[in-house]
């Protein structure tokens, strides 16, 4: 949780506090898979993606990713996102970033080096977005 805490969102002071919305959550995902070289897709509907990948979406996480079984990955894996748990851009860039870790480098887990990897593509959010 510190880890995720230090990650450092690009935006400006002012924007980082700012609600967002689900169009500006969806904009933002295109910069994080641009910069991260990996495409997914983003549901808001925790009912859907518990029925779709048969995982418990629990009322505590802010997102959770579903790259497919061991057997058959998917080939866009799918990105589900708690709006109740994601209240200001900031909360959002550290959310992607953190779920884009989990799916670009699933053997690293919570890792230091994760959050490393983690911070740099938010770095590079903050360069294709400027
Ligand atoms: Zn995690």
């Amino acid at each position: 949780m510190a880890r995720h805490e230090a990650l450092v969102s690009p935006l400006p002071v002012a924007e980082c506090v700012q609600a967002v919305d689900p169009r500006w959550l969806r904009t933002r995902a295109e910069l994080f898979m641009e910069a991260s070289q990996l495409p997914f897709a983003l549901t808001f509907d925790l009912a859907r993606y518990s029925q779709v990948t048969g995982l418990t979406f629990h009322a505590h996480y802010a997102a959770q990713v579903f790259l497919g079984e061991h057997d058959s990955r998917l080939d866009i894996p799918l990105m589900a996102v708690n709006l109740t748990h994601v209240p200001t851009k900031e909360a959002a860039d550290r959310v992607f970033a953190h779920e884009v870790m989990h799916l670009r480098w699933p053997s690293y887990g919570h890792k230091q080096v994760a959050f490393e990897r983690a911070q740099n593509v938010l770095d590079t959010v903050g360069t294709l977005a400027a």
